[in-house]
């Protein structure tokens, strides 16, 4: 039997359940990739993704040359793409792993259909989350809202039956499956539009499984209060790699479970909270899932403000890191050089944009799909929405982060603002987290002129928080 894997957000051949099934039913195996002409042009991703998509492959390509496979690619349209391929390579059954996302579903479905009509069997795994929607669903069987609920039927599942992790097998090793063809080399960014950047990290799953060990070893140990600081290396860094499958979330939540195992190394608490993260990305797969009205408008469609602002340069002062407030500056300069943002700076930019400056909350959803590392669709949208009181599991509409008190507690010396902000890192520490505070005279003193060499900002946080509350209230 010739089976042919479709390789998508799964790049990588550790517990990767459609290639463990395509090798241990096929006697020969072609991996296939497809540049989706159609969603590159569309520019919805960055150079950062593509670059670091790029990366990912690469290293595939080698990983798979260890099992004796070659990686081959096409470019255009999936659905036709994966359709003829089936046909020219005579493939008997093509593998692939579930995708919940609205646009994929569909995709899928015709692949399917197109393959059921041409005699070839289409054979989905689960692998992208942990536990698929309809496996963790309320007492009534309806999809739940609520986080805490959710999160709480998600480890009743977990220790009901915890996932097993898939095996390459061992007597697919060192047998020449796709026989002679030749592997053609990967396109680079440019040759497909877009630019090639520096990243915040590295594409592959040599990568990721290096981070995870080192994450596992030591951060992951102080996660629960380290997870909040940008100015240290506290989280794993690990989202991009689950966002194209470098690493399976399944192999990662084992590992830190497992740590608990060994005595005298770390607190439940701390592996827990981290593991509780890989639920919150499952929540979010099932929210888009189960509401894909969520991917165009609020899900609670009341809440939020009336009529959002309009206003291309408080806009793109946001875009571009120059608002005047370090923090919301340093994280969108971060994003802009590097593809990533730390988790509290993207819930104090994200507020910032939809309270202090009254933007349509969308307009950040898109820009950071545009320029983020691990652009996906359901975290993305989920986390925006959480931001903007809009969403299922909402930060309550009256809650409004202060971009100062954020900065003054979770980057205290301001050594995560000097990092991303080269005008402000001679400021004294007493004024890094509001340098408009400096006489003219220390303007002078620390060649920082505000209006000048770092903006004013543009807003005033007291009244702009007034303002929201009084239209917030007002809808
Ligand atoms: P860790 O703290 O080490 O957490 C481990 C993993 O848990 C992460 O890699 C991620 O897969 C998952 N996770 C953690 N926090 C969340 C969360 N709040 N929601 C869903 N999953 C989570 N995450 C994305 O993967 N893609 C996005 O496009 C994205 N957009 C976001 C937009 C906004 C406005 C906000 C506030 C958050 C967004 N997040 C997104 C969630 C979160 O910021 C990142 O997952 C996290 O910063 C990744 O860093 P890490 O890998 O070090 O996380």
């Amino acid at each position: 039997m010739r089976g042919i894997v479709w390789f998508r957000r799964d790049l990588r051949i550790h517990d990767q359940p459609a290639l463990s099934a395509a090798l241990n039913e096929c006697r020969e195996v072609i991996p296939i990739f497809v540049f989706d002409e159609p969603l590159l042009r569309s520019k919805q991703f960055g150079s950062a993704c593509v670059t670091f998509m790029l990366n990912c492959l690469e290293d595939l390509g080698q990983s798979l040359t260890s099992l004796g496979l070659s990686l081959y690619w096409r470019r255009g349209e999936p659905i036709e793409e994966i359709t003829k391929a089936a046909r020219e390579l005579r493939a008997d059954a093509v593998y692939w792993n579930r995708d919940y996302e609205p646009a994929a579903i569909k995709r899928d479905r015709a692949v399917e259909r197109n393959l059921i009509a041409a005699g070839i069997g289409a054979c989905t795994y689960k692998d992208h989350v942990i536990f698929e929607p309809q496996e963790v669903l309320g007492g009534s069987g309806d999809p739940l809202q609520r986080f805490g609920a959710y999160k709480a039927r998600w480890w009743a599942r977990w220790r009901e039956s915890a996932p097993t992790l898939t095996v390459i097998p061992k007597r697919a090793r060192n047998r020449n499956l796709a026989g002679n063809r030749s592997r053609e080399r990967l396109p680079s960014s440019k040759d497909l539009g877009y630019e090639s950047v520096s990243l915040a990290c590295h594409g592959g799953e040599h990568q990721a499984i290096r981070r995870l060990r080192w994450f596992v070893k030591g951060p992951l140990h102080g996660y629960a209060v380290g997870r909040n600081r940008p100015d240290n290396d506290g989280t794993s860094m690990l989202s991009p790699h689950f966002r194209f499958g470098t690493l399976s979330t399944r192999t990662a939540a084992w590992a830190a479970l497992d740590t608990l195992k060994r005595r005298g190394i770390g607190s439940r608490q701390d592996v827990v909270t981290w593991v509780d993260e890989l639920v919150w990305r499952d929540f979010f797969q099932q929210v888009l899932f189960n509401f894909p009205r969520v991917a165009d408008e609020p899900f609670r469609p009341k809440a939020g403000l009336p009529n959002w602002r309009k206003s291309q340069p408080l806009f793109e002062a946001w875009c571009n890191g120059k608002t005047g407030f370090p923090l919301v500056d340093a994280g969108m300069r971060q994003l802009n050089s590097t593809g990533w943002m730390h988790n509290r700076v993207r819930m104090v930019v994200a507020s910032f944009l939809v309270k202090d400056l009254r933007l349509d909350w969308r307009l950040g959803e898109k820009y950071f799909l545009q320029q983020l590392l691990d652009a996906d669709l359901a975290a993305n949208n989920g986390n925006w929405q959480w931001c903007a009181s809009t969403g299922t599991d909402a930060m309550p509409g009256y809650r409004i982060f202060n971009p100062a008190l954020q900065a003054r507690k979770f980057d205290p010396d301001g050594s995560y603002i000097r990092r991303y902000i080269p005008e402000l890192e001679k400021i004294p520490t007493k004024y890094i987290h509001q340098p408009e505070l400096m006489s003219r005279r220390e303007q002078d003193e620390y060649s920082c002129r505000i209006g000048c060499d770092y903006p004013k900002p543009i807003v005033d946080h007291t009244t702009a928080r007034h303002e929201y509350l009084r239209l917030a209230r007002s809808s």
